[in-house]
């Protein structure tokens, strides 16, 4: 569970975790195969891919079409996020959000442009913390939305508040510096 602290004043952009734990539910279905399964554009054949090369353009097994690399936020749960930033090759970005939380939605179209833009550089990873409070927990994430960077399963700083995906991006630029 999480514990707030009544004294921690969240800044203006983001908002309190906690109030809203008690509506939490826990998704039971892992995302792990929508997520690691990459359908071929050219045959339809189901691709797995390992995410130590989510980042990587990779290869239908059945045709050899190109497989794009990732380039969008992947939604994640808990036992997602500890595979991929276990084996991630690249800087990963991490978003906690939540449906209530204003600021997270205006985050959402940054968080996408930033996966766009860092295509075989960086991965980007959402958690909403109603599913995944045990992940907020772990990070000690109070207010959302709040950005993790990691680096080869290491945490490389942290963010709290809304951004843009520039600074989003100089945050992975020094992760990968970091590394
Ligand atoms: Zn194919």
């Amino acid at each position: 569970m999480l514990k707030m602290s009544r004294e921690v004043k969240p800044l203006a952009s983001t908002m309190p975790l906690g109030a809203h734990a008690r509506n939490a539910h826990y998704s039971l279905l892992s995302v792990w195969s929508e997520n690691v399964i990459r359908v071929c554009q050219s045959c339809g054949q189901k691709n797995r891919i390992p995410p130590s090369r989510l980042h990587q353009v990779g290869y239908c097994g059945a045709c050899k079409a190109e497989l794009s690399a990732n380039n969008a936020p992947i939604d994640v749960d808990q036992q997602t996020f500890d595979q991929i930033v276990k084996e991630a090759q690249v800087p990963v970005l991490v978003d906690f959000w939540a449906d209530w939380c204003a600021p997270c939605r205006m985050a959402a179209p940054e968080v996408k442009k930033l996966a766009e833009e860092m295509v075989g550089r960086a991965l980007v990873l959402k958690v909403n913390t109603e599913n995944e409070p045990q992940l907020a927990a772990r990070y000690n994430i109070r207010a959302i939305p709040n950005f993790l960077i990691l680096r080869g399963g290491q945490v490389v700083s942290q963010q709290a508040g809304l951004a843009d995906h520039r600074r989003m991006k100089t945050w992975l630029e020094q992760g990968s510096q970091a590394a």
